[in-house]
């Protein structure tokens, strides 16, 4: 259901558009008010679902008892009161969009205002906890994550350091590159990240080692999580796929580049990147998401054409005009009280392969996919000096480390680091929206 584009929110902060957490925006979560916290980067048993709107959640699970959801579906209510979204998930497309349009409209400023507004407004606000004093929990149970390749630059960047000559591999015009990841070391941003220990070659020794690593980086990216699911033998063909996704989130891929480039041949990522993965707190519906969808940027000339399973519409809106950043801070940083600095700044329109066509191809085998299940891009990089989503190009493999304003070097990252990512989106008309941050902090090898 398309949502007003002009109305207001009666919450004074959602109308802020620095802020990126405006009425149309509406983004959801788990959290428990900061006195019942306990995090532990999993879910939690005691979470409930919020919604972002200005400064604060609005408590699903409170919006439920106050009967203030009574006309929806039971089913819908009753998912409003778990601890994750993967129920309401599961009650379809059309139950997303009625209970954010009953959000919507609770939320909105409504003129002239009776006193029946009145009441209905003073209950929706005393369902509020300010997001600054609120911890975070995962918001979807997650079975299984399959990381994807899609961004042609960062695929080009990494495959020059090795192949100078021919970055790119035959099949990458061809097909999305995907590898399945490990979901149970998933972790909420904000969770510390343990620098891992590997095997791994140094170059100049004839035997691997086994170690803490040496080249820990993160990757830049983003999560769509699959809303509906396909059954076991069932394809979903590219007219569909995007119907079956639920929304967004950031999403950091820390890889340890030297345990990952020991062991990476023949059968691809392992013990290089399963140690942790982190993602934002905020899922963002794809209804919200719905301005800001764009045509993916046009493929060379000399590319073949997708094959037929994988080809849309040359209208098709399936990239998303996002804005995403990395930040650094070092430990030294942080004493000085110094900003972190940026490192990389892409836009997702910039990927080679759509999340519909990492859908389609994800399930063409006939491979089931599971509400809550993720499709992460891959790194997401652009053409531009400065648009790289990970050390490992930004500095060409560690031979060009970042000089940082405390005088410090980076080739990749050193215990103590904190990287975060961030998303945000900026459309004609509509105030900046925000995909919040995705951080994590690493933490010396145990
Ligand atoms: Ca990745």
């Amino acid at each position: 259901m398309p949502l007003d584009s002009i109305a207001t929110s009666w919450v004074g902060t959602a109308n802020d558009p620095e802020r990126g957490f405006p009425l149309q925006w509406l983004p959801y979560c788990a959290f428990t008010p900061a006195a019942a916290s306990g995090a532990d980067g999993l879910a939690h048993p005691a979470a409930h679902l919020g919604v972002g709107i200005g400064a604060f959640i609005l408590d699903l699970h409170g919006l439920r008892a106050s009967g203030l959801l009574r006309d929806l579906p039971e089913e819908v209510q009753s998912a409003c009161s778990a601890a994750q979204l993967n129920a309401l998930m599961s009650c379809g497309p059309a139950a997303w969009s009625a209970l954010r349009g009953r959000l919507f409209d609770l939320l909105k400023t409504a003129e002239p205002r009776s006193s029946r507004d009145t009441d209905r407004q003073r209950l929706v606000a005393s369902l509020m906890t300010p997001m600054a004093q609120a911890v975070f929990h995962k918001a979807v149970c997650t079975e299984n994550y399959t990381d994807f390749y899609a961004s042609l630059h960062h695929a080009t960047n990494v495959g020059r350091l090795f192949r100078p000559e021919r970055p790119l591999l035959p099949n990458y015009a061809w097909l999305p590159i995907g590898y399945h990841g490990r979901a149970s070391s998933l972790v909420l941003s904000g969770t510390a990240v343990r620098r891992p220990y590997g095997q791994y070659k140094i170059a100049a020794e004839s035997a691997p080692v086994f170690q803490a690593s040496a080249r820990l980086d993160y990757e830049m990216e983003v999560a769509a999580y699959v809303g509906v699911e396909n059954s076991l033998g069932e394809r979903v063909r590219i007219e569909e796929a995007t119907k079956h996704l639920f929304g967004l989130s950031l999403l950091n891929d820390w890889s340890a580049r030297d345990i990952q480039s020991w062991e990476y041949q023949p059968l691809g990522p392992f013990l290089g990147k399963s140690f942790a993965t982190s993602i934002s707190p905020w899922v963002v519906p794809m209804e919200a998401l719905a301005p800001y969808r764009t045509k993916l940027a046009p493929r060379a000339a000399a590319d073949p054409a997708p094959m037929a399973y994988l080809a849309e519409p040359e209208e098709a809106l399936s990239g998303f005009n996002i804005t995403l950043e990395a930040y650094l801070s070092t430990a030294r940083m942080r004493e000085q009280a110094m900003a972190p600095v940026r490192l990389g700044r892409a836009n997702l329109r910039d990927l080679y392969w759509s999340f519909a066509q990492m859908l389609t191809h994800h399930t063409s085998n006939g491979c089931n996919l599971r509400v809550g299940d993720i499709l992460a891009s891959g790194t997401v990089s652009g053409e531009q000096p400065g648009s790289q989503g990970s050390l490992l190009e930004m500095t060409r493999g560690g031979d060009d480390p970042l000089c940082l304003p405390t005088g410090e070097r980076r080739a990749f990252l050193e215990d103590g680091d904190e990287v975060s990512l961030r998303g945000y989106g900026d459309c004609t008309g509509l105030p900046r929206v925000s995909l919040g941050e995705c951080t994590g902090r690493i933490l010396a090898a145990g």
